[in-house]
């Protein structure tokens, strides 16, 4: 056996800052024996060891083996050094030289460790609504600067006491090296604030007064993670009805927060699969099915759903706020629709006013603003679908089966609406929180701050500008006028093509041997042709992606505006049947008749292949939805009625033998036609039958379509993509007829609407430039 002495210079990078990874690698080298440091980097997490070579060996085994789960290394290099001269082992000063690559961490809920004490009368923590440890607390919504340091986080102005500080430095303890670390004594406080601004009460007392107000039936803001939510008590219908008014917020639904798992069983189904959700640490809000008999949520909160948006308190101040509270809460964010999160007491006192009747806040400041992430769950198989990608989750996404090359530095900027940035820098990916839809100003102000903000934290220079087709995306504007800055040509990605290119990198399909089909379907997209896309079959084959087929182009009346009125989508897609002439006709005001009746003879309208728009169409054709508030909402009223005729037929196998409407294989030219099946749907109205049937042979025929021309291009992939498969019930379907033929893939990490284009054109940028190359 060899005594030999050695030191060994290593370095991690991944996910190992904020995760408690200095004090594992202290306990971890003086448990060895080990001499030298330990500290943070802006790629990472530097070491200095020093011993036997055998101690060595065991030690970065054990590094790369027992770290905090909540850690993860990327990429470790582990090199020999002189011998030195250190004592012992410290955990040193973090350096600021060299370049930031080590990933930022999503903010992370509440442990139970945490929890526990927090709830204990003995703990000097308890009660105390800003209890962290290095294996909780907020993270992303607080950094300011790398490496993360509490002096670069808003934590900064909050100076430790004796007892905090204490902790800190003590290797024994849980808090050793915890950058949020604070006490009642040091920390945060909690206010509870009137409309102008007063403070009622601090502490405790904010949240018992607080508490009481929601019970009383009044509007409380409350300042979480990543903004204000307003709160209202869940069983008030009075409350809910004025919180709608007040939101100017017909029907789409509002999210719950519950206190615990118990409390939303008594609500809500909730199988395996929904309480892995629920549980995980990311808290999202969950779509879970309403239970059925007597319920205590007011009906205004999810009016029409058979299904209720449902999260857990994600950090400890909303957590104490339910333990004071009866029963469940609505939990809205608390901007105007489309306008980003309210981050600052200023926004909220300003935006709100006296339309809220008291601010619970608190003195630490949002540095990035971020909404709740949504899932659902598909209907039959339990297959996640992410609606929303934001708190929790951003700005992380480690790849599976593919990496990028150190060299690439590319900027992808997304979308128009669901907006979203991704940032490829040093081997690493960043993707944003959704952004929002960018129509107003201050969306897209927020849009350029989080923009900047990661150019900042990470001193980011882009060589490469990826931007979606269409010129007035204020996204595309944005990329192309930094280009411009940096003297670059920014790099186009067709829309529809980006959501294709997405799905191969995040299911890492690239090097499959057999052709992959990317089934691609949603609202709109423009075209390499000019049309809008939204209905398209693209054939992924030895490293080239083509578009194979689309569905038939229809005119898209009046342009965006058709994305409001769904009754303009049936319009132009079924003016020409004599049968439904009358019916289409009641749907437009007298006056508006000959106006369409001459934009339609004219074809001057811009031609679409969206399936997004189709469903529309249909949603209205079925009197389901003329108009709508929020968007999807027809679409989400076809999937329900669907659904409802789905569930009646008693499940999933009984739909395989349904019969579907006849939608042709493409001809010669690619084209899908729309007419057999336009027909069909007009015969069966014409014989009234019920719309759910309708509804749901129309999904049956979309997902026979996916499969059918999977066949026809001798394709054994299929992959799903674009916001169109945000509807489960269309995931199950194409799942239960091909999934044994054929596999069938769809977004895991990522959601399948447009908040995954930038990704996909960062991926497709990478993958040119020869920068994607399969993980070793
Ligand atoms: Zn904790
Ligand atoms: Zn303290």
């Amino acid at each position: 056996m060899t005594h030999r002495k050695a030191a060994w210079q290593i370095r991690l990078e991944g996910k190992v800052q904020g995760v408690g990874f200095r004090p594992f690698v202290y306990r971890l080298a003086r448990g060895a024996g080990l001499v030298g440091w330990v500290s943070n980097g802006l790629e990472g997490v530097h070491i200095r060891v020093q011993g036997e070579v055998e101690a060595l060996e065991r030690f970065s085994a054990a590094l790369l083996r027992d770290h905090p789960s909540i850690a993860s290394v990327t990429h470790a290099e582990i090199e020999e050094a002189p011998l030195g001269t250190d004592s012992s082992f410290v955990v040193r000063e973090s350096s600021r030289e060299g370049k930031a690559t080590v990933l930022l961490l999503p903010d992370l809920d509440l442990c139970e460790s945490c929890r526990r004490e927090m709830t204990d009368p003995r703990n000097r923590r308890f009660q105390y609504p800003f209890i962290t440890c290095t294996d909780c607390g907020p993270r992303y919504s607080i950094i300011q600067g790398l490496p993360y340091d509490r002096e670069r986080t808003t934590m900064a102005p909050f100076a430790m006491c004796p007892e905090c500080a204490r902790e800190y430095r003590d290797p024994a303890d849980r808090r050793f090296y915890s950058q949020t670390n604070s006490c009642p004594a040091c920390g945060v406080r909690a206010d509870l604030l009137d409309p102008r601004g007063l403070r009622l009460a601090s502490g405790g007392e904010a949240l018992d007064v607080a508490a009481k107000r929601i019970a009383q039936g009044e509007i409380v803001a409350l300042k979480g993670v990543g903004g204000y939510l307003l709160l209202v008590d869940a069983a008030n219908e009075k409350a809910v009805a004025e919180l709608r008014r007040r939101k100017q917020r017909p029907i789409k639904p509002f999210a719950l927060l519950f206190a615990d798992l118990d409390a939303i069983r008594r609500e809500a189904c909730v199988g395996p699969e929904e309480e892995r959700w629920l549980r995980r640490r990311e808290k999202p809000i969950v779509i879970l099915n309403r239970k059925e008999g007597p319920t205590r949520i007011a009906s205004g909160v999810a009016p029409e759903e058979d299904t209720l948006g449902i999260m857990l308190p994600s950090a400890p101040l909303p957590a104490l706020l339910l333990d004071r509270l009866a029963g469940p809460v609505v939990a809205t964010s608390a901007n105007r629709s489309e306008s980003p999160i309210l981050a600052t007491e200023e926004e909220i006192l300003a935006e709100w006013g006296e339309g809220v009747d008291a601010v619970l806040s608190h003195n630490r400041e949002i540095e990035s603003r971020l909404d709740d992430s949504v899932v659902r769950l598909s209907p039959f198989f339990r297959q996640p679908i992410l609606l929303r990608r934001a708190r929790g989750f951003a700005p992380l996404y480690l790849a599976q089966g593919f990496e990028l090359g150190r060299e690439a530095a590319i900027l992808a900027m997304g979308a128009q609406q669901k907006a979203t940035v991704t940032l490829a820098h040093q081997g690493n990916i960043y993707l944003s929180q959704s952004l929002g839809d960018l129509e107003g100003w201050e969306a897209q102000e927020n849009f350029r701050r989080v923009l900047a903000h990661f150019r900042r934290l990470l001193s980011f220079v882009p060589r490469q500008i990826v931007v979606d087709r269409h010129p007035q995306y204020t996204s595309t504007e944005e990329g192309r006028s930094l280009a411009r800055e940096l003297g670059r040509e920014a790099e186009e990605v067709q829309h529809q093509k980006a959501h294709f290119w997405s799905l191969l990198a995040e299911h890492s399909l690239f090097w499959e041997r057999e052709p992959v089909l990317g089934v691609i379907w949603d609202g709109t997209g423009l075209g390499e042709d000019g049309a809008i896309w939204g209905g398209e079959f693209f054939l992924w084959r030895e490293g080239r992606m083509e578009r194979v087929a689309h569905l038939d182009y229809f005119p898209l009346l009046l342009g965006e505006k058709a994305i409001r009125e769904p009754r303009l989508s049936a319009l132009s897609l079924w003016h020409s049947s004599e049968a439904l002439r009358a019916r289409l006709e009641a749907k437009l005001r007298p006056t508006e008749r000959p106006i369409f009746r001459a934009l339609l003879a004219r074809g001057g309208a811009p031609r679409t292949s969206s399936i997004g728009r189709l469903f529309d169409g249909l949603a209205s054709l079925l009197g389901l939805s003329d108009r709508v508030s929020f968007e999807g909402e027809a679409a989400r009223r076809l999937e329900r009625i669907a659904l409802r005729a789905a569930r009646t037929l008693g499940g999933i196998d009984k739909l395989r033998n349904q019969e579907p409407y006849p939608l042709p294989l493409p001809s010669s030219d690619g084209v899908v036609r729309l007419d057999d099946l336009r027909e069909e749907v007009a015969r069966d109205l014409v014989r009234g039958a019920p719309p759910g049937e309708i509804a749901l042979r129309f999904h049956l025929s979309l997902a026979h379509l996916a499969g059918r021309v999977a066949e026809w291009t001798g394709a054994r992939h299929l992959a799903l993509g674009g916001g169109v498969f945000q509807n489960g019930l269309l995931v199950d379907l194409v799942e239960a007829l091909w999934g044994e033929q054929l596999s069938v893939y769809i977004s895991h990490d990522l959601s399948p609407n447009d908040e995954s284009i930038s990704f996909g054109q960062m991926v497709a940028s990478a993958w040119r430039s020869g920068n994607l190359r399969k993980a070793g």
